[in-house]
């Protein structure tokens, strides 16, 4: 498992970090924003030579075009096998920037400072590594974890409001697919006033619990993908649209049309179905869309890394706080519950 640390004075933290161990020569990657807001937080931890690379924010830039200019730069800059790399930014960074170090002379290492909610209690942990594909997300990727993730809700103060919202669906998820109690605490209607520090402490611990005991998704670790399946092909299917989607609240969809699932095919009762229908609708805001576009969806939902041959399976919730693995489902019944969300209403 990697080394998680929390941390109130980050580039204090940092500094102590990078004194402690030895690298050739050091590399931060970081998108624009994070460049702006986030380098100043940790500049001062920073030793005096180092090189950066920057590239436009935003999930279009997790491409192959962008780790071809990560690669070239890590070349020009003749990095070698000890060199070091530290990710500043959400999960487009970690994930990128993991992914070019991780491929980089077979591997060189590199550590991570996520600056957004999502990645702090998702990216973080787990080691899943990547960039989207030909328009599927996530399509090509490794598993490598970092050296050490370096964690300071420090970095959320400059976070827009629907960049922590996305994050706060994986925050749901864990309560929905491991524990009950965390998701009869966590707040709705006025779900930016929390105690951040707490949960992503919490959601950590959840996720790190369940990686452990499957780090390469073997059967467990399954469930951290509850929502994903449909929540992925909302994503992927307008991600290069004016009506692109942030990738929580494209889960927030999917965990709905996921739920009603679990309803129809493993046990979840109608009064838990409507809670997370209500509790989900109160942080994230019906997205509207025509039946038409729903085969388009299916049809993404189907090229879901996780479906073997030609049979989808789900993790589908048998009540608020459990969840299983492997269910079977057919493209009607992906249908009927994408149909669900569209009907659903607060
Ligand atoms: P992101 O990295 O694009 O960050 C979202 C936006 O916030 C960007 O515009 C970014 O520039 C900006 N930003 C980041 N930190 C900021 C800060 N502190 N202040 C102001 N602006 C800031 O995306 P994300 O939402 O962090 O992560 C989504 C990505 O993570 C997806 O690509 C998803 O596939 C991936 N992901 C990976 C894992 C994993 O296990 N590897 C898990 C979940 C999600």
């Amino acid at each position: 498992m990697e080394k998680v640390l929390f941390s109130n004075h980050i580039a204090k933290d940092l500094g102590l970090y990078l004194d402690n161990i030895k690298y050739s020569q050091l590399g931060l990657i970081m998108d624009s924003n994070t460049q702006a807001h986030c380098l100043p937080l940790v500049q001062e931890g920073l030793p005096k030579s180092f090189s950066s690379f920057v590239f436009p924010a935003g999930e279009s830039h997790k491409n192959l075009e962008t780790c071809t200019k990560i690669w070239e730069w890590m070349t020009e800059e003749g990095f070698d096998r000890k060199a070091l790399i530290i990710n500043l930014g959400g999960g487009v960074t970690g994930d990128m920037g993991g992914f070019c170090a991780a491929t980089y002379k077979r591997g060189i290492r590199f550590i991570n400072l996520p600056t957004t909610l999502l990645s702090q209690v998702d990216a973080s942990v787990g080691g899943k590594l990547g960039i989207d594909f030909m328009g599927l997300k996530n399509h090509i990727g490794v598993f490598t974890k970092p050296d050490a993730v370096l964690i300071a809700d420090t970095f959320l103060q400059s976070l827009p409001e629907e960049e922590l919202r996305s994050g706060y669906a994986e925050v749901i998820k864990h309560g929905l697919i491991q524990d009950e109690a965390y998701f009869g605490l966590l707040k709705f209607e006025h779900w930016k006033e929390q105690n951040w520090r707490d949960i992503i402490e919490k959601s950590i611990s959840i996720k790190r619990i369940v990686v452990e005991k499957d780090p390469k998704e073997a059967g467990l670790r399954k469930i951290l993908n509850f929502g994903h399946s449909i929540g992925h092909a909302f994503e992927s299917k307008y991600l290069e649209t004016e009506r692109h989607l942030l990738h929580g609240e494209a889960i927030a969809i999917g965990m709905i049309a996921e739920a009603y699932l679990s309803h129809q095919k493993s046990g979840l009762s109608s009064r838990e179905l409507e809670s997370i229908q209500a509790s989900l609708l109160q942080v994230f805001p019906k997205f509207d869309f025509e039946e038409e576009e729903i085969p388009g969806i299916i049809k993404l939902c189907m090229q879901d890394k996780k479906n073997e041959g030609n049979q989808i399976y789900f993790s589908l919730l048998s009540s608020i706080g459990k969840c299983d693995f492997n269910i079977p489902v057919t493209e009607q019944e992906i249908y009927d519950a994408i149909k669900y969300y569209k009907n659903s209403h607060l």
